[in-house]
């Protein structure tokens, strides 16, 4: 077999929800938007639903629905994008709770579905998703007398918690739900980090359940071992891979992987690179093509039958500094073409 493999630590996955869990004294969540960050959303979902999460959130109503079908009834599932159209049908039969964020999704959803379940998205300065401050002025004495399930709103700059624009959208959502009785949220991943007058009644957190950043103290999940198709000796002054990017200026022994960038293993990452093996680094050769890498093993004695990318030598976020890129996007890159494998003790 010459896919690579990906290996998933449920146990970490749990021990970094149960950490982000016992930093606040409200009721934590789960994001599984986008497969769970690339993980597989269904054995994702179960093991989290299985230590206790009672509420998840998705980008979009097909990730709800999938959701669903792999979690059962039971857990709340809310959905950022809010209540779009053609989305009845969906939110209906998964049962599932839109974050309305305008006037207009509201009205969607009040004629569509009377009485099914909603959220109120508020938009605080970061100019994404949500109503402003005038919309939900307007609107506000009409959203809460359905008693909406949550009111949320995300923070643009909490991976900085030095950042002046957290103290702002704090005071602006304060300001916004005054005296409201319904269950608040601001906090994903670096707001619960932020501490606790940004945590309200329920925290969101996606990135630091998957051993990413901002959450230092993360578990890492991720392991991703390359199977070595191929090793070659290179003498100096012969050229490596595309464009002839590399070229040698001493004799190296050059192992090729089976993995690229139709992998997620970004073109960007190129130089500077480096895979593992049992924590030797070893720096990549060349461009990444689309479905291998070229690495200099010179320094292994033996060859192994895999070289890793990410793993305990080598965190998501240290191979997305290679790209010039966060540990989010290389999570939710992570390709198709992986063998997936859950690990529980
Ligand atoms: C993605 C997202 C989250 C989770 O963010 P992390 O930084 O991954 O913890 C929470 N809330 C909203 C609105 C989001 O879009």
């Amino acid at each position: 077999m010459s896919t690579a493999t990906l290996t998933i630590d449920i146990d970490a996955l749990i021990a970094n929800w149960r950490a982000l869990d016992r930093m606040t004294t409200v009721e934590t969540a789960a994001v599984v938007k986008a497969d769970a960050y690339g993980l597989g959303i269904a054995p994702v979902a179960r093991a989290l639903a299985d230590a206790g999460v009672r509420q998840f959130f998705v980008a979009v109503a097909e990730e709800g629905l999938a959701l669903r079908r792999a979690i059962g009834p039971g857990p709340a599932i809310s959905v950022f994008s809010g209540h779009m159209p053609g989305d009845a049908d969906m939110l209906n039969q998964a049962s599932l709770t839109p974050m309305i964020n305008s006037v207009d999704q509201l009205l969607t959803h009040v004629e569509a579905l009377p009485g099914h379940a909603f959220g109120v998205q508020l938009d605080t300065g970061m100019n994404r998703l949500g109503m402003e401050p005038a919309e939900w002025s307007a609107l506000r004495d009409i959203a809460l007398a359905q008693n909406p399930t949550l009111i949320l709103s995300h923070l643009a700059c909490a991976d900085t918690p030095d950042h002046p624009m957290n103290a702002h959208q704090l005071a602006v959502f304060s300001e916004m739900t005054a005296g409201v009785d319904a269950p608040r949220s601001l906090a994903a991943t670096g707001g619960v980090l932020l501490g606790p007058e940004y945590h309200f009644d329920l925290t969101r957190p996606g990135v630091g359940l998957y051993g990413g950043l901002p959450f230092v103290d993360a578990r890492p999940v991720v392991t991703l071992d390359v199977p070595v198709i191929q090793v070659r000796d290179v003498v100096a002054g012969e050229s490596v891979g595309y464009a002839n990017a590399f070229v040698a200026a001493a004799p190296l022994r050059v192992a090729t992987v089976a993995a690229g960038y139709a992998d997620g293993l970004i073109r960007a990452m190129g130089a500077g690179a480096t895979f593992t093996h049992a924590g030797k680094k070893l720096p990549v050769l060349g461009r990444v093509s689309m479905d291998l890498i070229t690495v200099d093993v010179t320094t292994l004695h033996d060859m192994p039958e895999h070289l890793q990318l990410i793993g305990a030598h080598q965190s998501v976020d240290t191979v997305a500094g290679f790209a010039g890129t966060i540990g989010y996007e290389i999570l939710t890159s992570l390709g198709g073409r992986y063998d997936r494998v859950y690990h529980a003790d």
